[in-house]
């Protein structure tokens, strides 16, 4: 067997223990004598996968029990008119930080359901910063703020949570969840589609604060209702429960072998360090992104010429470091380090871009 180092943004790698104890679990799940694919979503069996993903879930981020988790499908995309329909409900208004693609979308569809309103942009350098946000830049009657937490496409992540006092604030983070630590407190909701970091497409995992939950429009549909599924602790319809499983077993792989989220982040830190400064020494490859504003997850980088970077791209993907292609709209490349991504598989590109410098 030959594994790949794969540096793609989504779906991307899961941790290789996982895999393999799919794998093992695959024609009998805990003596079940199925595999999760063809279980009962009302059996005893998956009930007891379900409530244990949810409780690791809970105890890794340290999620307060006044507060929702939700294993929905759709997409984090769907989040963008669940979010209107379900909390712009007081006043009609909702205010949107612009830091990327996935942003200014969940503000496009903010804006079908009623007033929003665009707070900051960062679109003038193509997104590649977080914009200076005070408190008087919101409007104290929107119904929620939005924001983009980790901007996959753009490789820039919020250095301190934006001053929004008491409106609720709402964080897409489906590209750095279980990646840092989180004070879940701070946000009225936090949700995250699980292809990046947690488990394969087709999972959204929403944390809502209880509160808000139950104040939906009459026009939302059911299935698009938080409480639809809140009351129903996530089991209305049939729910994504493979995907549910395989993120049971991240979870636990993130516990039990990591050792936890700060665990985590120490790595994450020191992964992203390792291709940072190789970046800010080489003179050929250049991170697209300054400072503070810089993802732990999801790193552009240039040579500055578009033939030298589609040589790279090439020899790279040849040499085992697949899907580093950067997004049509930053070109070059864009390496995606998520939690599964080890320490040894940055290191080896590293070497392979300083090799690659060398010789170019
Ligand atoms: C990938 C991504 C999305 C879109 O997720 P889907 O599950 O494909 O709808 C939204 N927001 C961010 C930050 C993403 O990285």
């Amino acid at each position: 067997m030959s594994r790949v180092y794969n540096f793609s943004a989504g779906p991307s790698t899961l941790p290789l223990p996982v895999l393999e104890r799919a794998a093992a679990e695959m024609l009998d799940c805990n003596g079940s004598g199925q595999s999760v694919m063809e279980m009962s979503h009302r059996s005893k069996d998956f009930e007891k996968i379900i409530c244990g993903t949810e409780a690791l879930f809970r105890e890794l981020l340290a999620i307060p029990d006044n507060y929702k988790v939700l294993f929905l499908q759709g997409g984090a995309s769907s989040q963008f008119a669940m979010i209107p329909l379900n909390f712009m409900n007081k006043n009609g208004k909702a205010d949107y930080v612009v830091t990327g693609q996935w942003a200014k979308k969940s503000y496009q569809e903010g804006a079908r359901y009623g007033n929003a309103r665009v707070v900051a942009s960062s679109e003038d350098k193509t997104f590649s910063y977080i914009p200076e946000l005070t408190a008087d830049m919101f409007d104290p009657e929107a119904d929620y703020v939005h924001v983009c937490w980790n901007n996959t496409i753009y490789g820039t992540h919020y250095s301190k949570i934006p001053p929004v006092g008491n409106i609720p604030l709402i964080a897409d983070m489906s590209s750095s969840i279980l990646s840092e630590k989180v004070d879940v407190a701070k946000y009225g909701m936090i949700y995250a589609g699980a292809q990046k970091n947690m488990a394969p497409a087709g999972l959204t995992v929403c944390i809502i604060r209880e509160d808000m939950i139950g104040n939906a429009r009459d026009i939302t549909p059911n299935m698009f209702n938080y409480k639809t599924h809140a009351d129903a602790n996530s089991l209305f319809n049939t729910p994504p429960a493979y995907c549910i499983y395989i993120l049971g077993l991240v979870l636990d792989w993130l516990k039990n072998e990591v050792g936890g989220i700060e665990k985590m982040h120490e790595i994450n830190v020191k992964k992203a360090g390792i291709l940072y400064d190789f970046l800010d020494g080489s003179s050929m490859f250049k991170s697209t992104v300054k400072g503070d504003d810089r993802s732990l997850m999801n790193i552009p980088f240039v040579t500055g010429d578009g033939e030298l970077d589609k040589k790279f791209v090439a020899e790279a993907t040849a040499n085992g470091f697949v899907n580093i292609k950067g997004h049509r709209s930053v070109g070059g490349m864009r390496a995606s380090i998520y939690n599964a991504m080890p320490v040894e598989g940055v290191q080896k590109l590293v070497d392979f871009m300083s090799e690659f410098e060398k010789n170019n």
